[in-house]
Formats: C-alpha cells, sequence, structure tokens
C-alpha cells in the first residue's frame, strides 16, 4: 500500500517490527569546521568578528546574532580565557557516585560567547571566578578537531 493511500477498514493495518540502517554525518557548518581546524593544526581558538557592531564570538559562527550580518572577519584568541562560572559534578551521567570533576565556563575578555570544558584543578575551592586559565592539548597528532582536543583548562 503506498503511503499516500488512506486505511478504511481498520483490517487493513499492520504492524511489523525491523530495523532500518541509517547512517549520517553532521558538519560543524562553515565557522565551526575553521574553528575546529584552527583547534587541531595551531592549538588556538577561533573567533569572528562583526564588522558592523565589532562584538566578536567565539566559538567562530557565521552570522552576528546582533545585526544578523554574516561575519568574514575571523582571529585567533592569544589571551588566556577567565572563569566565568564553575561547578563540582560528583555523579556520572547514569546519577552513580564518581571522582568529581569540575567544569567551566570559560570566557575571554573582548568576546562574546565561551567554552565550557573540564578544569584541571583537584580541590574546587582553590578555583575563583575570573581565575586565568588556558587550554591543556593533546599532542598535535593525536587531535582531531574536537573540543576533545582539549584535555582540560589549568590556571594560567
Ligand atoms: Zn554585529
Amino acid at each position: 500500500m503506498p503511503i499516500l493511500e488512506k486505511i478504511s477498514q481498520l483490517s487493513q493495518a499492520r504492524h511489523w517490527t525491523d530495523s532500518i540502517p541509517l547512517e549520517f554525518h553532521y558538519t560543524a557548518g562553515v565557522a565551526g569546521e575553521e574553528f575546529r581546524r584552527e583547534l587541531k593544526k595551531n592549538g588556538r581558538f577561533l573567533a569572528s568578528k562583526c564588522a558592523k557592531c565589532k562584538s566578536s564570538y567565539v566559538p567562530a559562527r557565521m552570522f552576528c546574532p546582533t545585526c544578523f550580518i554574516e561575519m568574514k572577519e575571523t582571529r585567533t584568541i592569544e589571551e588566556a580565557g577567565y572563569v566565568y562560572s564553575y561547578t563540582t559534578v560528583n555523579r556520572n551521567r547514569t546519577g552513580d557516585p564518581s571522582e568529581p570533576v569540575t567544569i567551566a565556563l570559560i570566557r575571554f575578555e573582548g568576546v562574546k560567547g565561551g567554552i565550557v570544558h573540564k578544569l584541571n584543578i583537584n580541590e574546587s575551592g582553590r578555583v575563583t571566578f575570573g581565575m586565568k586559565v588556558v587550554p591543556m592539548l593533546k599532542d598535535m597528532a593525536e587531535r582531531t578537531g574536537a573540543l576533545t582536543d582539549i584535555l582540560a583548562f589549568k590556571a594560567a
């Protein structure tokens, strides 16, 4: 029965269980791919800059959310980030107790957005808002262009 035909009697309805093999590829988009390439090749974060409002955004993105125009200019972030917010998690994804992990939102002076990542700090009491941090990167040969190329952020 073609999908556009309607069932007129309930006895025509059929049910079966099967599986459909699906494969898909997801891209990070034009700006996302540039961001990932810069992280993989040079271990730096790429920000995009709006020509109209002069705002910069990390991770790099194609359009300014304020001006709704394409951002063609990019720049790499050379300076250390800072801890904008953080929390310590002592449960895993299934809710079972686990080793505490401190997760932070890392922002950069003069740049909107930020990177959420692990902090390589053993005691959460040692973390302070605004503390300067730098990424700890995997060796270049091991990097894939994903945020997991960063092992964690550590105090600068
Ligand atoms: Zn703008």
